[in-house]
């Protein structure tokens, strides 16, 4: 019995954890740090295991495959929609060559190769 009421627990929290890697990509619209395939091996096992779940009869197995698989497909689709999409911090100094954003810590522009000018 406990260890029901703590595997359906754990079902939310697992599908929770994805939920916040969903709203951290929709604030920043930055996704070049997320592995696109790794995403989508996730997906095809999490999806290939609810039909194992359903032919099992296992209510909690299905209800957590369908909880993984869901917000797993919306972040592809949001790496997808937002491939080219870069983080902009409006604080941070412009290369005055070409005009891209420099890190703070950076001395070089790494896309032309420009000193920085203090
Ligand atoms: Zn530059």
């Amino acid at each position: 019995m406990l260890l029901n009421i703590l595997s359906w627990i754990a079902i939310v929290v697992l599908s929770v954890s994805y939920w916040f890697q969903i709203w951290k990509i929709h604030v920043h619209k930055e996704v070049r740090d997320i592995s696109l395939t790794y995403n989508i091996l996730l997906a095809l096992g999490f999806g290939t295991l609810t039909f194992t779940a359903i032919e099992e009869g296992s209510l909690i197995f299905l209800v957590k495959q369908i909880m993984t698989t869901i917000p797993v497909i919306i972040i592809i689709i949001q790496v997808i929609y937002h491939k080219n999409d870069k983080w902009h911090d409006p604080a941070l100094a412009r290369c005055s060559k070409c005009k891209e954003e420099l890190e703070r810590r950076w001395s070089f522009c790494p896309s032309c190769g420009e000193k920085r000018s203090k």
